[in-house]
C-alpha cells in the first residue's frame, strides 16, 4: 500500500496501516517535518464551516458525528505531542460575536459541539470583550471550545510521522508523485519526480492536501486548491500568554489574537474568498496580490484600531489549501476506483479531523466494519457523480 502525502491526514492513514500490521510506504514530496515557524497552530474542532451550518446542510446528528470524530482526533494529537514532548497549550479558544445574528450562530454552534461530545460554553459580552484584550465595544458575546489546542503545527506533524514509522510505515521524503497509472497486473503505478524509480501499489491513498486533484486526476474535480494571502500585525497590550486565542471568522475572513507571550500580541488577518468578489480556486499564483493587501490592512486597522503598534505587516505570505468542491472533505474510494483512495479537502483549519478520519479510512482498509455513528459516509467521494 501507499499513501502519497506526509500531511496529517497521510501519516495518519499510515500510522493506522502501520497498526493493523501492514508496511505501508509514505510518499512525501518534501523533506522531514522540523516544527514550524510560529509554535502558534491551532488545532480546532469540526470542519472550516460553522457546526450549526454544517448540521443545517447535512442533519444534526452527523454534523455531531464530525464533531466527534474532531474531538477523538485532538485528543490523540494531544496524547502523541505529550509523548513526544512536544508543547501544548490547552485551554481552548475563543469565537467573537460582533452582531446579535453572529451570537446567535455561535449558540447554535454551541449547541451541535455540544451533541458531539465537545464542551463549548458561551460568554456575556463582558467576558467576550475581556477576553479579546481591549478591542473596544463591538463585541456582544463569544463561546469558547474548551477542546481546541494550540501546538507548533510542523512539532506535531514531526511527532506524527514519527510515530507512524515507529509503528512500520517506511517514509520516503523528497519523493513528489507526478501521476497514477493502472497497469495489467492490476497494481497502480505511481510515477516519481525527478527521474526516480516507479513504485506499484496495490492500493494507494491519496492524502496530498492540495495537491490532491493533480497528483492523481481520479480527484481532479472534486478537491479544489484554494489560494490564501494572510498577514500577520503586531498589536499594542499583551494579553496574558495563558489566555486562549480569540477569533471571528466571517465572511471568508478570519482574524485571530493569539497572545504570543513575547513583545506584543499578534493577529493574523486572512483574505480570502469575498476580497476581490471571489474565491482564489485553482490560482496558483504565489506573489501576494497588493489588492488583497491593502484590504486586509483596512481590516486590521479597523479591527484593531490604536491597538495596532505600525500600519505594515510583521509578515505576509500566501498559501494553498485543499477544498472539496461542496466544502466537505472527501474521504472514501473513488467510484468504480476502489483502489484508488482519497482523504483530503480539509481547509485551512483542522488537524483533528483529518487524524480522526485518517485512522478510521486505515482500520476499513483492514477490513475492520464501519463504526456506529462514524461520519464516514457523509465523505464519501461517490456523492460528486
Ligand atoms: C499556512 C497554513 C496554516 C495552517 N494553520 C492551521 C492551524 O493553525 N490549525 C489547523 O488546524 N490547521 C491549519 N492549517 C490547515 C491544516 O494544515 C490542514 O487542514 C491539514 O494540514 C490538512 O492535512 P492534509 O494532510 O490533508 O494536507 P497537507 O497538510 O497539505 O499535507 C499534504 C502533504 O502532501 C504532500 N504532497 C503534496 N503533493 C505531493 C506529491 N505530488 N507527492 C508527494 N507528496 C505530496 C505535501 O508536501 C504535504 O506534506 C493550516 C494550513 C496551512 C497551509
Amino acid at each position: 500500500m501507499a499513501v502519497i502525502g506526509a500531511g496529517v491526514a497521510g501519516a495518519s492513514v499510515a500510522l493506522g496501516l502501520a497498526r493493523e500490521g501492514a508496511r505501508p510506504l509514505l510518499l512525501e514530496a518534501g523533506g522531514p517535518a522540523t516544527g514550524g515557524a510560529g509554535g502558534d497552530g491551532l488545532v480546532r474542532i469540526g470542519i472550516d464551516e460553522s457546526p450549526a451550518r454544517l448540521a443545517d446542510a447535512v442533519g444534526r446528528q452527523r454534523a455531531a458525528s464530525v464533531v466527534a470524530a474532531s474531538v477523538r482526533g485532538a485528543a490523540g494529537l494531544a496524547a502523541i505531542a505529550d509523548a513526544a514532548g512536544v508543547a501544548i497549550r490547552r485551554g481552548g479558544t475563543v469565537a467573537l460575536a460582533e452582531s446579535a445574528e453572529e451570537a446567535a450562530l455561535l449558540a447554535r454552534d454551541a449547541a451541535v459541539l455540544t451533541a458531539g461530545g465537545a464542551t463549548a460554553v458561551m460568554l456575556s459580552a463582558a467576558d467576550a470583550r475581556a477576553r479579546a484584550g481591549g478591542l473596544g465595544e463591538r463585541f456582544v458575546g463569544g463561546m469558547l471550545v474548551e477542546d481546541e489546542l494550540v501546538v507548533d503545527p510542523g512539532a506535531l506533524l514531526a511527532a506524527l510521522r514519527a510515530e507512524a514509522v515507529a509503528a512500520g510505515a517506511e517514509l520516503v521524503p523528497s519523493a513528489t508523485v507526478i501521476g497514477t497509472l493502472d497497469r495489467s497486473d492490476g497494481r497502480i503505478e505511481l510515477r516519481l519526480a525527478h527521474d526516480a524509480a516507479p513504485v506499484r501499489a496495490e492500493l494507494v491513498v491519496v492524502a496530498a492536501g492540495a495537491e490532491s486533484g493533480s497528483v492523481d486526476r481520479t480527484h481532479r474535480d472534486s478537491v479544489w486548491l484554494v489560494r490564501h494571502q494572510l498577514r500577520r500585525y503586531r498589536r499594542r497590550g499583551p494579553l496574558p500568554a495563558s489566555a486562549p486565542p480569540a477569533g471571528s471568522r466571517n465572511h471568508g475572513i478570519e482574524r485571530w489574537l493569539v497572545p504570543a507571550g513575547g513583545a506584543g500580541d499578534e493577529v493574523v488577518v486572512s483574505g480570502l474568498r469575498w476580497i476581490e468578489g471571489r474565491a482564489g480556486i485553482g490560482e496558483r499564483d504565489r506573489a501576494p496580490s497588493p489588492r488583497i493587501g491593502e484590504a486586509l490592512d483596512r481590516l486590521a486597522r479597523e479591527w484593531l484600531g490604536e491597538l495596532l503598534t505600525e500600519a505594515a505587516p510583521a509578515a505576509e505570505w500566501v498559501t494553498f489549501c485543499a477544498h472539496g468542491c461542496d466544502g466537505l472533505p472527501l474521504v472514501g474510494g473513488a467510484p468504480g476506483q476502489p483502489r484508488r483512495l482519497v482523504i483530503a479537502g480539509f481547509g485551512r483549519s483542522d488537524l483533528a479531523l483529518p487524524h480522526a478520519l485518517g485512522l478510521a479510512m486505515a482500520a476499513e482498509i483492514g477490513g475492520a466494519p464501519r463504526a456506529p455513528g462514524s461520519p464516514l459516509g457523509l465523505f464519501a467521494p461517490s456523492r460528486m457523480v
